[in-house]
């Protein structure tokens, strides 16, 4: 990380400032329903093993997930996981290969689903609004981190090859990814399938390391994850998914604010080409009970902050 990039002199967007200097007693805590877009309940079709279905309101629309870590395998113990990844971290078990036929068969079956009407009458998809029905792309996902997956570019290409078979119409991929192995010779073979018009999306919580471990608990450095990210994004645009939440009742400061926006802008003037940075706040259950969901308002309050710090195009879920 340079010491010297500049960055603009500003100051924090009024209630995030407020938030900042405010006695804890008095802060927000958990969330009103109304303050949550979406639940993103997310379903298997049946007999399903790899391959989920999620309204997303981040995709604007219905995500069909290529779950890569059926095994829950993640460097990562983020405080809002919706996985219990102490048990398995505890068992110290390997990732696991996936099984690219299954994968294949499954995921042609909820795409087809899909396009002939049936999945979009099932009932987390029947009631919403019609723009919302729709697929909106394939993600690679996982219930951890999917580039760790042994066999990672076979998977990938087993989903290309599903496209480019034309069974079902064309659909786009997005890689949901912690960033912590895109440096990886397998997870760059597999990236090398994807077309232009397919997103990364990165996973950037925190602009410091004490922060970092505080919200991700990670076994790889803000350093590498930084470096991953600057090389991918010189290459191709990449999407910034930044989450925010309240952790043992602290909320996101202003100095780390600053901090993880420095970042962007180093990211930026590394020659990063960064699309989107996309502010949320844990939505589902997670197992921690160390952090809460922050309110849109807070959200909305932090996204003003990094747009007038980065000059990025910013947007809340
Ligand atoms: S990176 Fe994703 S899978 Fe890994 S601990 Fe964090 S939220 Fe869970």
């Amino acid at each position: 990380m340079s010491a010297t990039t500049a960055i603009p002199a500003v100051s924090l967007a009024p209630g995030v400032a407020a938030l900042a200097e405010k006695p804890e007693a008095d802060r927000p805590h958990t969330p009103n329903q109304e303050d949550l877009a979406f639940g993103c309940p997310r379903f298997f079709l049946p007999e399903a093993k790899q391959v989920y279905v999620v309204v997303s309101s981040r995709a604007r629309g219905v995500s069909v997930g290529v779950n890569l870590n059926p095994d829950q395998s993640c460097n990562f113990d983020c405080c809002y996981c919706e996985v219990g990844r102490r048990l398995t971290q505890a068992a110290g078990l390997a990732p696991v290969p996936v099984n690219t036929q299954t994968l294949a068969a499954e995921l042609t079956e909820a795409l087809t689903q899909l396009h002939n009407g049936s999945l979009l009458q099932s009932p987390a998809i029947a009631g919403l609004p019609a723009e919302m029905r729709r697929l909106a792309h394939v993600a690679i996902s996982g219930d951890g981190e999917p580039t760790l997956c042994p066999n990672f570019s076979e998977a990938v290409e087993s989903v290309v090859h599903l496209r480019a078979a034309g069974i079902v119409p064309f659909f786009k991929l997005v890689l949901i990814t912690n960033s912590t192995a895109l440096d990886l010779a397998e997870v760059r073979n597999g990236l090398r399938l994807f077309i232009r018009s397919d997103e990364i999306w990165a996973k950037l919580d925190a602009g410091t390391q004490a922060f970092m471990d505080r919200i991700n608990q990670p076994e790889v450095p803000l350093t590498r994850v930084l470096a991953n990210i600057l090389q991918l994004a010189r290459v191709r645009p990449v999407v910034i998914q930044s989450m925010f939440v309240e952790t043992e009742g602290a909320m996101p400061d202003r100095v780390e604010l600053t901090e993880y926006a420095k970042r962007l802008n180093e990211l930026k003037a590394g020659g990063a080409q960064i699309s989107l940075v996309q502010i949320y706040s844990a939505t589902r259950p997670h197992h921690s009970r160390r952090c809460r969901h922050l309110s849109l308002r807070v959200l909305s309050e932090i996204a003003a902050f990094v747009r007038q710090m980065t000059g990025l195009r910013v947007e809340v879920f």
